[in-house]
Order: C-alpha cells, then sequence, then structure tokens
C-alpha cells in the first residue's frame, strides 16, 4: 500500500496509472475509520483496479462552534485499516496544500443542500462539495463511493457531478449498523455509556416509521410524529428535525412513497450531534 501527502505526487501517480487504462476508485474520508468507511473500500473494490481512500479532515465542512479541534484523528491505526482491508494507495494531503492561505474558489449546490442539515449546518455542503472536487481534481477518479449514511451529502454531490460534468460516478454504500442498530459513526466515540444506551432511539424510531408504511399507511405527519414521540422519551436527546424527502433530491415529500421516500432525523445527543436515515 502507498501512502502518498503530495498532491503532486499523487497527480503524477494517477497519470501513470490512467496511462496503463486502470480504473480508479476513491473512497473519500475524514479517517478515525470504522467498519462503515471499511464497506466503502469492499463496495469499490468491485469496481477499480486501484483503489484510493483519502484521509482529510476537512476545516471547511465544520461550522465555528462545531467539532474540528477534537474530531479524531488516528493516523497509524487507519493506515493499518486500509492496507488490511485492501486499499492500494491512501491519500492524506496536508492541510495546507489543499487549501493555501490564498484559497479563495468555492462550489456550492443549491437546491438539495438547502433543507435538512444544510438549515443547522450552514456552508457545510459548501465546504463538502469543494473538497470532494479538489480530490476528483487530484486523484481523477472513475468511481467515487459515498455512505448513504450522509444521504444529503451524497445526494448533494451526485448533483454537482451532474451539473458539472464530472467524469466520475458514484456509488452509494448502504449504512454500517452496530449490533443493536446503530449507525456507525466517527462521533460515536464521544458517547458516554448513558448516552451510548439513548442513541439506539434514533434507529428505533426510524425502524418505527418503517413499520407504519408496512401496514399501509403512507402518512408524513403521522410518521413524524411517532419518530418524534419516540425520540423524545429520552431527556438527552433534542431533535433538529425529523422529516420525509425524496431520495435522490432531499425534497420533503406530501406522502410517502415506498421505495422512493427517505426518513431522516438528525438529533443532539447532549453535546453530540447524530444523524440517521432510512429509505421507507
Ligand atoms: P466521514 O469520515 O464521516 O466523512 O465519512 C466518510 C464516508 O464514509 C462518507 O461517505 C460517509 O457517508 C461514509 N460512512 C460513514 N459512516 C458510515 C456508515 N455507518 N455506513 C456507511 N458509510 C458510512
Amino acid at each position: 500500500m502507498q501512502i502518498i501527502s503530495s498532491v503532486e505526487e499523487m497527480q503524477s501517480y494517477v497519470t501513470r496509472l490512467r496511462g496503463k487504462g486502470q480504473l480508479i476508485g476513491l473512497a473519500p474520508t475524514m479517517g478515525a475509520l470504522h467498519e462503515g468507511h471499511l464497506s466503502l473500500i469492499d463496495m469499490i473494490r468491485e469496481k477499480s483496479d486501484v483503489v484510493i481512500v483519502s484521509i482529510f479532515v476537512n476545516p471547511t465542512q465544520f461550522g465555528p462552534n462545531e467539532d474540528y479541534d477534537r474530531y479524531p484523528r488516528q493516523m497509524e491505526a487507519d493506515l493499518a485499516a486500509c492496507e488490511a482491508r485492501g486499499a492500494d494507495i491512501v491519500f492524506m494531503p496536508d492541510r495546507e496544500d489543499i487549501l493555501p492561505p490564498d484559497f479563495s474558489t468555492y462550489i456550492e449546490e443549491n437546491e438539495y443542500s438547502q433543507g435538512l442539515c444544510g438549515i443547522s449546518r450552514p456552508g457545510h455542503f459548501r465546504g463538502v462539495a469543494t473538497i470532494v472536487a479538489i480530490l476528483f481534481n487530484v486523484c481523477r477518479p472513475d468511481f467515487a463511493v459515498f455512505g448513504q449514511k450522509d444521504a444529503q451529502q451524497a445526494a448533494v454531490l451526485q448533483k454537482m457531478v451532474k451539473d458539472l460534468y464530472f467524469p466520475v460516478e458514484i456509488l452509494v454504500a448502504p449504512i454500517v449498523r452496530e449490533g443493536d442498530g446503530l449507525a456507525k459513526s466517527s462521533r460515536n466515540r464521544y458517547l458516554e455509556v448513558g448516552e451510548r444506551t439513548d442513541a439506539v432511539r434514533l434507529s428505533q424510531a426510524l425502524n418505527i416509521g418503517k413499520d407504519i408504511v408496512a401496514h399501509g399507511n403512507l402518512s408524513v405527519d403521522r410518521i413524524k410524529a411517532e419518530v418524534t414521540h419516540h425520540l423524545s422519551q429520552s431527556r438527552r436527546i433534542r431533535i433538529i428535525y425529523v422529516e420525509i424527502v425524496d431520495k435522490d433530491t432531499m425534497k420533503p415529500e406530501r406522502e410517502v412513497r415506498p421505495g422512493q421516500s427517505l426518513l431522516t432525523l438528525a438529533v443532539w445527543l447532549d453535546q453530540t450531534r447524530l444523524i440517521d436515515n432510512m429509505i421507507l
């Protein structure tokens, strides 16, 4: 496994690979890797000759009062995990190379990014889209994989690729969960024991929504009310949003369309922001 931190070296490496006709897959991450990240490697491996995992804690996607400084960083463990899972290259650029002091160009998607996390995290998707565009230009992947865990992020990036004709195909990998249903997340390590117990309510609430649909009730209001009720049973949980949206555009649904509607939520669990979603 190659470890590359220089942008120039990465560019010349992929130029050589592309010259040999190799298909390149990219899995962008912010490190603190867990099984959810590693599943991205598996998915992209199926389509690519060379798998690149990028690790970059992107400062532009964190708000001023968010957790950029305390975001977990564990480079050695991440490199070992990538190697064990069969990544070919880990690209871990320096912050100054990606965002030099005179950096002044941003990418903004202005439809799918507007609701949901776009409301509570202003500027977040602009930061994500900008850095992903840079990673696409440097790594020139044929395929890039993102997790359904961050469904709105995947939707925004699909739209960016379509609108700007990036020559990349985006794959979306299913959510990997803990045994009790909690979606794996680098932020789960912030949870203390009691918080971890209550965190299971997120996936439980989504399953309640799914059950309502399975019983033939397609009412958005009814599902949102039941989900909200279940989350509110924990006094540690403060709801940021509970919404039912089209899974591709992130626009609110009037009525559930099974297979197309996404039940999605964000909460504060004490001081930790958690998100989860499920296709109904
Ligand atoms: P992050 O390091 O949090 O930026 O995540 C990097 C990529 O891993 C994103 O595309 C996430 O959607 C994806 N990811 C994170 N957690 C999971 C999970 N539990 N299951 C599947 N993909 C995930």
